[in-house]
C-alpha cells in the first residue's frame, strides 16, 4: 500500500452514496452555461440572443492558448447573454438556453465511431472540440494538458482514482458503472503522450473499483485514504516517488496526472464526438432529502438540481459547490452546475467557531502536504507583507484546507491564502 506524502489529515468520509447508482436528470427547462468554466481566458461567445441552439452546438470558442470551448447542454433558444451568478468566480458571462423540450442534437453527434486508426492529432483534435477540462475540480483543458512541449519526455500517467474528498462519491460510481470508458479514455491519453506507463491510484477506501480495474487487466496502485491524497503532486510522490519541483509541473518530472471522469469524458468526445455538455454530481448533506449521485446538464441551476434530489429538508445554512474541503459556500441557489462541479453540499446545521488569535501550535505545519508554514504565510499576508508571504511560498498552497482543519483556534487559514495569491499575482502582473 502507497502513501508516502507527508502531512494530510483523516477527516470522516461520511461517503455515505457510494452505493448509489447514477440517476439521470432529465434536462431542465432553462439553462445558464457560463463561457468561463475553466483555468485560464473564457470562451468567447460564438452565438447571439435569439439565436436555436441544439445540444452540442458549440456556444464558445477556445479564446488563447489556455481556454476551453463551451457547448450548448440543452436544445432550445438563446434568450440572453448576461452576466449570472458563477459558483466559483462570483459572476460570470453566461449564455442563457430556454428549451424547446426536444433532445435535439446537432447533426454528426452520437456516432459510434472506430477509432482505433485515429492519429494523435485526431484524437487531440476531438478532445479539444468537445471542450473537455479536468473534471477533478481544477478544470484545466485536457488538450493544453496533453500538448507537453518539446523536451518535456512523458513517461507515466497517471489515473486519479483517489476522490479524497469526504461525502464525494461521483467518481467512485463513475469507476463502477463505466470502468471500460474510463480505461479506453486513459488508453487515448496514453496515446497521445506516448507514454510507457498507464497507472491508476485508487484510495483503500474503494477496493471494488480498485478490484473491478484490475480485473480489467490496468494497473492499479492502492493507496492509503488520506487527504489529499488525489493532489497531483502528492499522487505522484506517493505513487512515483517524484518531486515536482516548487513552482513546477508533474510534466517536469516525466508524467501527466488526468481524473477518471476526465478520462470518460474524452472517450465519449473520441468515440461519439460528444461534448461535455454533463456530468455526475454527488448531492449530500442534511439539507437535501434524497443524497445521491445525479448525471446533470451543464448550467443547470443548483436549485432544480436539489429539486431533483426531493427538495430541501428545511431552510438551509450552508451550500457548497463541490467537496466539504476545498468546496466553495455559495450565496444563492441559482448558480449553476459547470465542468468542476463534483458536489452540491447542502446543510442545515453547522457549527461556527469566531477565530481565535495563533496559538504557535503548528498543527498546521504539520499538516500541510506542500510542506508550508501556514500560520507564517498567514501573519505575512494578514501583515500585507506580500513579497515575503511570495518568498516563504504562498503560491505553492493547493488550497487544500488541511491547515484550517487542523487549527485549534479556527482560524480561515485558506482564505488569507486564496487573497495573498490573488495580491502577489496582482503585482506580477503590475
Ligand atoms: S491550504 Fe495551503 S497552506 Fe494550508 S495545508 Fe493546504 S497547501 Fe498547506
Ligand atoms: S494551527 Fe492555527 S493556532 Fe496552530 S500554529 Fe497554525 S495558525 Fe496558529
Amino acid at each position: 500500500m502507497f502513501s508516502r506524502f507527508a502531512g494530510g489529515v483523516h477527516p470522516r468520509e461520511d461517503k455515505d452514496t457510494s452505493g448509489a447508482a447514477i440517476e439521470v436528470m432529465a434536462a431542465p427547462k432553462k439553462v445558464y452555461v457560463p463561457f468561463s468554466q475553466h483555468t485560464g481566458k473564457p470562451a468567447k461567445p460564438c452565438i447571439k440572443k435569439g439565436d436555436e441552439v441544439k445540444i452540442g452546438m458549440k456556444i464558445g470558442e477556445p479564446d488563447g492558448l489556455i481556454s476551453a470551448a463551451v457547448h450548448a447542454s440543452i436544445s432550445g433558444k438563446v434568450v440572453d447573454i448576461v452576466d449570472h451568478p458563477h459558483p466559483v468566480i462570483g459572476l460570470s458571462l453566461c449564455c442563457v438556453i430556454e428549451g424547446d423540450g426536444t433532445e435535439d442534437w446537432v447533426s454528426n453527434l452520437q456516432s459510434d465511431l472506430n477509432i482505433e486508426g485515429l492519429s494523435k492529432r485526431q484524437l487531440l483534435d476531438a478532445i479539444t472540440q468537445a471542450g473537455i477540462v479536468g473534471l477533478g475540480g481544477a478544470a484545466f483543458p485536457s488538450h493544453v494538458k496533453l500538448s507537453p512541449p518539446k523536451g518535456k519526455d512523458i513517461d507515466t500517467l497517471i489515473i486519479n482514482g483517489c476522490e479524497c474528498e469526504p461525502i464525494l462519491t461521483a467518481d467512485h460510481r463513475l469507476m463502477m458503472e463505466q470502468s471500460e470508458a474510463v480505461i479506453e479514455g486513459a488508453k487515448i491519453f496514453q496515446k497521445i503522450l506516448g507514454a510507457a506507463s498507464l497507472i491508476f491510484g485508487i484510495e483503500d477506501n474503494k477496493n471494488d473499483a480498485i478490484q473491478l480495474f484490475r480485473n480489467r487487466g490496468v494497473r492499479v496502485l492502492q493507496l492509503k485514504t488520506k487527504y489529499p491524497q488525489g493532489a497531483e503532486k502528492q499522487l505522484i510522490k506517493a505513487i512515483l516517488k517524484r518531486e515536482v519541483p516548487r513552482g513546477g509541473l508533474p510534466m517536469d518530472v516525466g508524467c501527466v496526472v488526468h481524473n477518471v471522469g476526465t478520462c470518460q469524458a474524452a472517450f465519449m468526445a473520441v468515440k461519439f464526438r460528444k461534448p461535455l455538455i454533463d456530468r455526475i454530481v454527488t448531492v449530500a448533506g442534511d439539507g437535501v432529502r434524497e443524497n445521491k449521485n445525479v448525471l446533470v446538464r451543464i448550467g443547470t441551476p443548483v436549485r432544480d438540481v436539489i429539486d431533483f434530489c426531493g427538495g430541501y429538508t428545511g431552510k438551509p445554512k450552508k451550500i457548497v459547490s463541490g467537496g466539504p474541503m476545498m468546496g466553495i459556500a455559495q450565496y444563492a441557489d441559482d448558480v449553476p452546475v459547470i465542468k468542476g462541479t463534483s458536489g452540491i453540499l447542502v446543510w442545515n446545521e453547522i457549527t461556527t467557531v469566531d477565530p481565535g488569535s495563533c496559538v504557535r501550535c503548528a498543527s498546521c505545519v504539520d499538516a500541510c502536504p506542500m510542506g508550508l508554514m501556514p500560520t507564517e504565510i498567514y501573519g505575512l499576508v494578514s501583515n500585507k507583507k506580500f513579497d515575503m508571504a511570495k518568498e516563504y511560498g504562498v503560491l505553492d498552497c493547493i488550497e487544500c484546507g488541511c491547515c484550517a482543519y487542523v487549527c485549534p483556534s479556527a482560524i480561515p487559514l485558506v482564505h488569507y491564502f486564496k487573497y495573498g495569491k490573488n495580491e502577489v499575482w496582482r503585482m506580477s502582473k503590475k
